[in-house]
Parts: structure tokens; C-alpha cells; sequence
């Protein structure tokens, strides 16, 4: 039996009621194969740009005896799949640039499904400012703590215009607005990173040190706001 992590788990429970989906950077194809065997997909796209993974993929696949159903391809971003083809991407464990630049490279594949499931490592901001001014409306979020780790997940669905993106989107309003349970935490740590950087550079002098400093001090007064909002 396959038994996903709470990150992959929590993904995997927001499929429902979609024929296909594309596991983009799946690496060990854990999800799609969940998905097979559990009846949730009729069809799943597995992809990675390295070809290890996918070989090790097609194994698992055989294994799990859900080759009718999965299917792995090799290739950059969502270039290995075709518009319409997917109605759920997943773009799961990169950091939040790179899920943008994905997006952004692919935008008419991304535009073409029902609905996108993003989970970056980190800077999510790049990724939620990508999707409001692409005219994709942010429909949830989520945190998934596993072990010491919080996860942020999105779910977004494409909706038309794009508009400007404002303020810092460091933190995700639906996250805020439902007063998340682990948003204090989630918060919290940033915070405290935010004050390990300032602190780290307290006898730096230089100008762009200076200016980072004052860049962090208004991140981590964000940061506080934002707690005393969620707590
Ligand atoms: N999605 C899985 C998860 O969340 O557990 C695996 C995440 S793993 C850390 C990242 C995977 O993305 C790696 O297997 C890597 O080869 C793949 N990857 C990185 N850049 C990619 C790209 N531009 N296109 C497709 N796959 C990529």
C-alpha cells in the first residue's frame, strides 16, 4: 500500500471530481499512482525534466500495476503536456520561482485546466503575484506541517483578466481570513527569520546592507501585523 506524507495526502485529497491530472516534477510518481489506484483519476500524467526519475517511475508504475492508467513523460515544465489535456496540474516541491517560471512558459497549458494545485518550498509571493496578474483567482490555501516544516499549498482556477497584484503576498489571504491553525506558527517563523537576518547584519555598514536591513525591518513588522490578525 502506498502511504503519502500529509503534504502529498492533503493534495491528493483536493482531487476529486477531475478525469485527468499532470504530476509536473513528480520524481517518484507517488501521487499519480495514489490517484490511480485509489479510482480518484481515470488518467494521470507523471513528469520530470531528469531521466532518472522517470526511469525509477516507470518501475514503480509496473509495480503498483497501474500502467493502464499513469503515464510518464520526460520533459521541461509543462511542456510535455497538451493543452486541454489535464484538468488538474500539480506542481509540487520547487521553490516558487521556478513554479512560476513554469507557469509562465506554459501559461496556455496553465489556462487550460480547471484547476492548478502549487506547493512551493518557498517564495510563494512570486507565485500568487503570477497568478492574480494572469487572471487566475486564488480559491484556497492550505498549511501542512510535517515534522518541524510547514507547507503552504494553493489552489487556483483560471478566471479571465489579470489584474495588477498588490501589497506583499508573503503570507496567503485565505490563509489570513480563516485564521488558519497553523498560521501563528507559520508566521512566527518567519518573523523569527526575518530577526536572525536584521540581527546577523548589525555591524554590517555597507549601503546594501543598510538597505537589506530596512528591507527585512519592514518584512518583519508584515510579518508581526500579520500574526496579530491570525492569533
Ligand atoms: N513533486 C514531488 C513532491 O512534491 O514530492 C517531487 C518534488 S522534487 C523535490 C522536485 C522534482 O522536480 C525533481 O524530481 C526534479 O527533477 C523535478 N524538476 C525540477 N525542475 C523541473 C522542471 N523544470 N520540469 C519538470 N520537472 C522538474
Amino acid at each position: 500500500m502506498l502511504i503519502l506524507t500529509p503534504r502529498l495526502k492533503a493534495i491528493a485529497n483536493s482531487i476529486k471530481g477531475f478525469d485527468t491530472m499532470a504530476d509536473i516534477g513528480s520524481d517518484h510518481a507517488y501521487l499519480p499512482i495514489y490517484l490511480a489506484r485509489n479510482g480518484q483519476v481515470k488518467k494521470a500524467i507523471a513528469t520530470d525534466v531528469n531521466r532518472g526519475p522517470v526511469e525509477i517511475s516507470k518501475d514503480r508504475i509496473r509495480n503498483n500495476e497501474v500502467q493502464e492508467k499513469v503515464e510518464v513523460r520526460h520533459g521541461n515544465g509543462l511542456e510535455p503536456i497538451r493543452q486541454g489535456e489535464s484538468e488538474a496540474i500539480v506542481i509540487a516541491g520547487m521553490g516558487g520561482m521556478l513554479i512560476r517560471d513554469i507557469l509562465d512558459n506554459g501559461v496556455n497549458v496553465a489556462k487550460s485546466a480547471k484547476m492548478l494545485i502549487l506547493q512551493p518550498m518557498r517564495d510563494s509571493d512570486k507565485v500568487r503575484k503570477w497568478l492574480i496578474e494572469k487572471g487566475f483567482d486564488i480559491i484556497d490555501e492550505e498549511l501542512v506541517k510535517e515534522q518541524d516544516r510547514i507547507y503552504e499549498i494553493l489552489w487556483a482556477e483560471p478566471s479571465g483578466e489579470g489584474k495588477k497584484a498588490e501589497g506583499l503576498m508573503l503570507v496567503g489571504d485565505k490563509i489570513i481570513q480563516k485564521k488558519h491553525p497553523l498560521a501563528a506558527e507559520f508566521v512566527s517563523k518567519k518573523a523569527d527569520e526575518m530577526e536572525k537576518v536584521i540581527a546577523a547584519m548589525k555591524d554590517m555598514d555597507t549601503e546594501k546592507c543598510r538597505e537589506r536591513r530596512e528591507e527585512c525591518k519592514m518584512l518583519l513588522n508584515f510579518y508581526r501585523e500579520v500574526l496579530r490578525c491570525v492569533q
